[in-house]
């Protein structure tokens, strides 16, 4: 079986590499099955994209459709055009994509109009929220889907609710937190460590890149100053994605406690947030992260597409407004840490059953 795996953002990289993993191991072992690596370029500054490939041993990719940056159907429409001439002159037997990103649906609907089978890696999972572009991307590719990979029971219900056959749901788990197991033993201080002072236990890491959050620029200041005065004496590590960085190009506020560092790498983002006192972020792969490493997230969210987060795991939506924020980090200030648990087969084995379920295709 030949699969074209398809990754075009960060949150890809960091999942299809123990699925990479995974298919060598079986290709050494002799199976019939190998693999095709397409960047659609979606993701292109180095610290989003170069450093994970470096990081996560992924194996450089055998074609780079280099579509950058533009607005959602610009880009959408420009990874169709050349993931269509990637198909024709390599041609495979199913198209394997993950999450939810627009490299997601943009190549699934390619594979499908070419009569591809189609794999989805974390299928099923629906916020309710049609104002993210990330939500639309998982229905469009879950209804074109023949094979769905989900990481909970509530993403395969939903695609049951959708009208999904039930032989085409495979619940195996979270190939996050493949990664985060695999990676668990290697990861590093970040250099920045010594120079801020930073105490394991003591310092609260910020992410924010959504646009509901991030794309007014007087929300975002009122936001990151609600956040300052919260921190109350603890550093807040603020990695900023280039989205955000736009916005805040012209805004020169001076912070006590929030400083501001560049995307990080996955090992030294990881030993960050193990070692840190609480998260705040508007990412959903975080809010995994956080759950299984047990650290307090706060999600500055209205809804959330990983209910398991929050049911079982660490996480609290808090909304989008900062007072909720500050009412929620009081109770826990007040409360302490809650006893979370990890949600069921996100035990580092997803990618192994996904290799292994594919192989009886
Ligand atoms: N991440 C990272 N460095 C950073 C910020 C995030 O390695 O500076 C990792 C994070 O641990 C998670 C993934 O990137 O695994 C989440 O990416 P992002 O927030 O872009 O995507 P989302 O989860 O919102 O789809």
């Amino acid at each position: 079986m030949k699969i074209t795996i398809v990754a075009g953002a960060r949150p890809n990289f960091i999942k299809i590499a123990p699925i990479i993993k995974s298919i060598q191991k079986k290709e050494n072992e002799g199976a019939n099955i190998s693999f095709r690596l397409v960047h659609t370029g979606q993701h292109y500054d180095k610290n989003l994209s170069d450093t994970f490939f470096e990081e996560l041993n992924i194996p450089q990719p055998n074609s780079n459709l280099e579509v950058k940056s533009g607005s959602q159907s610009q880009q959408t429409a420009a990874i169709m055009v050349a993931f269509e001439q990637e198909l024709i002159d390599n041609p495979c037997d199913l198209v394997l994509v993950v999450g939810d990103v627009n490299s997601t649906m943009a190549c699934a609907l390619v594979a499908k109009k070419m009569n591809l089978k189609v794999a989805h890696v974390e299928a099923g999972i629906r916020s309710g929220d049609m104002t993210m572009p990330e939500e639309i991307n998982r229905i469009v590719t879950d209804s074109i889907t023949d094979y769905f990979f989900t990481t909970s029971e509530t993403a395969s219900e939903n695609l049951l609710k959708y009208g999904a056959d039930p032989k085409q749901i495979h619940f195996v788990g979270n190939v996050m937190i493949d990664t985060l197991m695999q990676n668990l033993g290697r990861i590093q201080k970040p250099d920045f460590w010594e120079t801020y002072d930073l105490e394991t236990g003591n310092y609260i890491i910020l992410t924010l890149h959504r646009p509901s959050n991030v794309d007014e620029e007087a929300s975002l200041q009122k936001l990151l100053l609600g956040i300052d005065a919260l921190a109350n004496g603890k550093k807040v590590i603020f990695p900023v994605h280039p989205r955000t960085k736009a916005i805040l190009e012209n805004t020169n506020i001076d912070f006590k406690n929030i400083i501001y560092v560049e995307p990080q790498g996955y090992l030294a983002f990881m030993y960050l947030i193990k070692n840190s006192f609480a998260v705040i972020t508007d990412s959903g792969g975080i809010s995994e992260e956080t759950t299984v490493l047990g650290i307090p997230c706060f999600t500055m969210r209205t809804t959330t597409e990983r209910p398991e987060t929050t049911t079982i795991g660490t996480n609290v939506l808090v909304g989008i407004s900062i007072e909720n924020l500050e009412k929620e980090f009081h109770l826990f200030l007040q409360n302490g840490k809650r006893n979370g648990g990890i949600p069921n087969l996100w035990d580092g084995k997803a990618s192994e059953r996904i290799i292994d379920i594919l192989l009886t295709l």
